[in-house]
């Protein structure tokens, strides 16, 4: 199977197609969509996920709901509650392992969430929680704002990259961020600093908890020359190019460093992993700590992939790897 694919494309993209045939799945669900009192939204019953994931794997959410604006984010929140039915915070999916049989619930995407005000005097940035991290980068470099050059091969959203702690090149979520406005499922709102998230590498307090990021603040610095901004953008863009395997599906490093001096793809090539393959899930050539969706992947040879990785480097290294993609669903038969 030849595969067209492009992460940050992906991320990139305004819409998605979803069809309401799912394939196979263990989560029986009504067939009709929902109309949310009061709003313009349709809550989707067995919507396919895998296209909404950077692996492309994956089964259906049980229920999906894409809203605009927070009272459409406080409605589909009621709305779980009142079916007491859990939720799944969904932004571009690049850190997802989501299972071949679908997450039952509510699966909330922030994709919707889009505006993005720049303020060129102060350096703040405003952003919805939907907004590409990649467009982040080059509009805010266009416009003379430095800080997110690094950013620039993330395909993930500003909410996603908020709680994952996203980084690259040196910088951090952590290092620009002034606050995030979140939204709990109880319908308040809060608005959290770094500090509040216990910013630490590749992770925040957020991690775990169902508070979902609307919108955040960055502070840049103003007044740089913008052809020197997207110089070093593309820059950026083209090294993660020649670097990282972008051809394929995946969800970019599958393990967190375990420490300074061990780098897990480092660990992972010297246990002779590299194209070591289960099914349609391999360990990438170019680089160790990727595993590629060679066209035909179910989640369950990743997730077996990623068992037998940990297996390996734990045998030979004493050394446990923990992994950075966000592993959702049932697994069990796996
Ligand atoms: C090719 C490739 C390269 C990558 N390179 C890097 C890299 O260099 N550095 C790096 O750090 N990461 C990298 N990643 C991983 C990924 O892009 C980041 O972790 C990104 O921040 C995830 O954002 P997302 O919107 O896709 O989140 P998702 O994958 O959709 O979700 C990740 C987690 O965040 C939660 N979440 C998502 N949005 C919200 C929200 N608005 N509010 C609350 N919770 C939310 C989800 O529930 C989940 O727990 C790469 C991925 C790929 C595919």
């Amino acid at each position: 199977m030849t595969l067209s694919y492009d992460p940050l494309k992906v991320a990139l993209s305004d819409t998605v197609r979803l069809s309401l045939d799912s394939p196979g799945s263990g989560i029986q669900s009504a067939t009709q969509p929902v109309h949310l009192l009061g709003t313009d939204c349709l809550i989707k019953p067995c919507v396919p996920l895998a296209s909404l994931t950077s692996f492309r794997v994956g089964g259906p959410a049980q229920w999906y709901v894409a809203p605009k604006q927070v009272s459409e984010l406080q409605a589909s929140f009621d709305w779980a509650q009142t079916h007491r039915l859990p939720v799944t915070l969904l932004g571009a999916g690049s850190n997802l392992l989501i299972s071949d049989r679908g997450l039952p619930g509510l699966v909330i995407s922030t994709r919707r969430l889009r505006q993005s005000l720049f303020d060129l005097e102060s350096g703040q940035v405003t952003v919805g929680a939907g907004e590409p991290l990649p467009r982040l980068a080059w509009q805010a470099a266009e416009r003379g704002l430095q800080g997110m050059e690094w950013a620039v091969g993330i395909p993930g959203t500003v909410g996603g990259a908020i709680v994952m702690n996203a980084g690259a090149h040196g910088g951090c979520m952590a290092d620009y961020l002034v606050n995030a406005h979140v939204l709990l499922p109880d319908g308040t709102t809060k608005i959290l600093t770094p500090q509040d998230l216990r910013y630490r590498y590749r992770t925040s307090a957020l991690q775990g908890k169902n508070w979902l990021v609307m919108q955040a603040t960055f502070q840049l610095k103003s007044g740089i020359d913008p052809a020197e901004l997207t110089r070093l953008t593309n820059q950026h863009y083209q090294h993660r190019r020649s670097t990282q395997p972008y051809h394929l599906p995946s969800c970019g490093s599958v393990f967190r460093n375990p420490n300074e001096q061990h780098k897990a793809g480092w660990l992972i090539e010297q246990a002779g992993l590299k194209g070591y393959q289960i099914g349609g899930a391999q360990i990438a050539e170019r680089h160790a700590n990727f595993i590629l969706n060679c066209g035909n992947a179910m989640a369950s040879d990743i997730f077996r992939l990623i068992h037998h990785v940990q297996q390996e480097v734990e045998q030979r290294w004493s050394l446990q790897l923990e992994p950075e993609v966000k592993i959702l669903g049932d697994f069990q038969a796996a």
